[in-house]
């Protein structure tokens, strides 16, 4: 039983009508892809960089998170990965980088907001994202992003480290810049963005859309990915991809949720990135729906 529950999770997932589906990892850690065969996935959906953030000695320097990122890069043999770049606030306070006492952290300096505010720190993870990109198929995308003039600014940021790390002689690629969705604003007007793809924060796009916070649990029943009105909205970004021709993916915890693989597939999705414990009966899930 264990072979073939193996067999089953390194073998791609297919719907019933023959779409291919795309399963993709979560990682939160480095020492989650421990022991971990790459075959099991169709690359990295999601790097969350805040564990190189929480420590006590300080923030990250560009060489320490150059060599983290890397060796993700190497561990996925070419396939794609994506690292999101600092996702600070909110339910992820970081000390000596986030804001304290604010009425609202939700609301709050958080994500791409707090790196445009901070951009001695962000410019250090580009630099480090630059030199990375070297060693595989990188993506980098941003956190929180509400319009599109943070996109373009972090854009222009990126370019500007890309350029001068090349300028210096040093070994570096300019990876493609895309946005997580995961701000009602941001899913109704996705192809405003210049973004190369988007990755559909579902967590923060859910309890933002139904006003009933992720780490509420009296409102642990209105937080509902399910709920007509999230649904429409990850649709409306699967429809701005097809438009723009750029890639979507969805990344939050409904993508592991095998209740709701029918209705997030009936959005038009075809890319799911979940932590890599739910691979195998996510790839089963996918295989039981019909066309
Ligand atoms: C999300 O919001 O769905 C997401 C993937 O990001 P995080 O859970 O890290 O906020
Ligand atoms: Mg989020």
């Amino acid at each position: 039983a264990l072979a073939a529950a193996e067999a089953a999770s390194l073998a791609p997932a297919f719907v019933a009508d023959g779409r291919r589906i795309a399963v993709l990892l979560n990682v939160a850690a480095p020492e989650d892809l421990a022991n971990l065969d790459p075959a099991i996935c169709d690359g990295i959906g999601l790097v969350r960089t805040e564990f190189l953030f929480e420590t006590s000695h300080g923030l990250p320097d560009e060489e320490t998170q150059y060599r983290v990122y890397r060796d993700i890069l190497v561990w996925a043999q070419g396939k794609p990965v994506t690292i999101r770049t600092l996702d600070a606030g909110g339910d992820k306070p970081i000390a000596g980088v986030t804001v304290d006492g604010e009425s609202n952290p939700f609301l709050g300096l958080r994500g791409i907001r707090l790196s445009l505010a901070r951009p001695e720190v962000f410019r250090v993870q580009l630099r480090a994202l630059c030199r990375a990109a070297v060693h595989g198929t990188l993506k980098v995308m941003l956190p929180m992003v509400a319009v599109p003039s943070e996109f373009d600014r972090a854009n222009e940021m990126l370019g500007a480290e890309f350029a001068a790390l090349h300028a210096k002689g040093i070994a570096c690629v300019r990876p493609p810049l895309g946005i997580m969705v995961e701000i009602p604003a941001a899913a109704l007007r996705a192809v405003d963005f210049a973004a190369a793809f988007y990755s559909i924060g579902s967590n923060d796009l859910t309890q933002y859309t139904m006003a009933a916070a992720r780490d509420i649990g009296a409102v642990a029943d209105l937080n509902d990915t399910g709920n007509p009105a999230v649904l429409a909205l990850i649709e409306a970004t699967v429809e701005a991809g097809l438009k723009r021709g750029v890639e979507v993916s969805l990344c939050g915890d409904a993508a592991a949720d095998t209740n709701l693989t029918r209705a997030l597939l009936a959005t038009g999705l075809t890319t799911l990135s979940v932590s890599p414990i739910a691979v195998a009966r996510l790839k089963a899930a996918i295989a039981k729906v019909d066309a």
